[in-house]
């Protein structure tokens, strides 16, 4: 018993070390929303250059092994006049285009799930693109369509608020769940292809559309409310909904999703942190500086947050795979659309090595470890295009 231990902490040690970097040298992480189109738009931030602040860059996409990406196209309702949310999403998306046709030599765009295998295997970096808000489309299925041939690969049904379509969980409840066009717009992303995003939607909503879909849905970003019970996390039961058809729950990474007390100081700061960045924006309108103030601003009120570890993040992932099982996780951490306010460890994309770490010691296997990094989330995008009625 002792020998055999011995062997088991000296051989786990090695073996250990091994399996690492065994399983990193081909591993496809692919995460389901990152948010880092808008600041191309905005401040011309180049995907090719490595940066001190934001999320993601090719050098440490590289980096931290992170093979594919769903970008997030949006534009909140909140924050811009309706006449300019589609025009916004289209900017986003064109600058996104230009910038991976820019980095040719380390970026392709991905249309398919073959694509991103072959991309992958090739050596590069696959870049998909999703759109955050049924808003976005003008209410027309015939927009949705034109996104799908620019590449958009899911659409989130409803953000921060209410829309025709689908309820907001952060906003007033009017279609108990979905809407009719709502029910409808999830026939036509089934018809075409287009993965259904229930992430931001009221628990009501995602059981609806998961009811109303052919194809498993996904949530790009979502946590456990069982763990951080706040708004925007979701409930076993929803979780459980989404797993029974197939789908995955992409755990988002955000400091304040993944623990409660972290919430509350997030929020009871907000609106002080979002005058003063309006403040500063305005006053340095045509400072090119201006963006870096908002940084500065930004890093003061998360820092005002208790810490927040990676173990928690490991936790929201491993309690989903014990809920419904390892076939229904994947990771979709908002970088860029999370203000910063990362758990401690994981910065920025160059970190993910540290969740297979994780893994590992929470004992999962290889092929556990696989699933959740990324071909899970592979697999729904395969299954919505083998279920496509074109
Ligand atoms: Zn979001």
């Amino acid at each position: 018993m002792i020998v055999q231990l011995a062997l088991w902490l000296v051989g786990g040690v090695l073996y250990g070390e091994d399996r690492f970097d065994r399983l990193m040298r081909d591993i496809l992480i692919f995460d389901a929303h990152i948010d880092t189109p808008r600041y191309i738009v905005d401040e011309g931030y180049r995907l090719g250059e490595r940066h001190t602040y934001y999320e993601l860059d090719i050098p440490r996409m590289r980096e931290g092994k992170l093979g594919a990406v769903l970008f997030g196209i949006y534009a909140q309702p909140q924050d811009y006049a309706p006449q300019l949310w589609l025009p916004r999403a289209l900017e986003c998306l064109d600058a996104l285009h230009r910038e991976v046709a820019a980095n040719s030599q380390d970026m392709e765009f991905a249309y398919t799930a073959a694509d991103v295998e072959r991309i992958h295997k090739s050596g590069k970096l696959a870049a998909l693109a999703s759109l955050e808000g049924g808003h976005l489309i003008s209410d027309s299925v015939a927009v949705l369509r034109m996104f799908y041939k620019l590449g958009v690969r899911y659409l989130t049904l409803a953000h921060f608020r209410t829309n025709n379509f689908a309820d907001s969980m952060t906003d007033v409840e009017v279609h108990g769940g979905l809407s009719k066009p709502g029910r409808e717009l999830i026939r036509e992303m089934n018809r075409m292809g287009m993965m259904v995003d229930v992430s931001h939607i009221s628990d009501k909503a995602v059981l609806a559309a998961v009811e109303e879909s052919r194809a498993p849905v996904i949530a790009s970003h979502s946590s456990v409310k069982a763990i951080a019970p706040i708004v925007r996390n979701m409930p076993d039961e929803v979780i459980k909904a989404i797993a029974r058809k197939g789908g995955v729950i992409c755990i988002n990474f955000h400091a304040g999703y993944l623990d409660a007390a972290a919430y509350d100081v997030y929020i009871r700061n907000r609106p002080a942190r979002d005058q003063e960045i309006k403040d500063v924006l305005a006053l340095h309108a045509s400072d090119p500086r201006r963006w870096e103030l908002v940084r500065g601003i930004q890093r003061r009120y998360f820092a005002q947050m208790p810490k927040v570890s990676s173990e928690k993040l490991l936790q929201h992932i491993d309690y989903v795979a014990k809920l419904v099982g390892v076939d229904h996780v994947a990771l979709g951490s908002d970088y860029d659309g999370i203000s910063g306010m990362t758990p401690a460890g994981m910065e920025d994309v160059s970190k993910y090595p540290l969740l297979v770490k994780g893994l590992i010691r929470l004992g999962y296997s290889d092929d556990d470890i696989r699933k959740m990094m990324g071909l899970n989330l592979l697999r729904v995008l395969r299954t919505s295009e083998q279920l496509a009625q074109r």
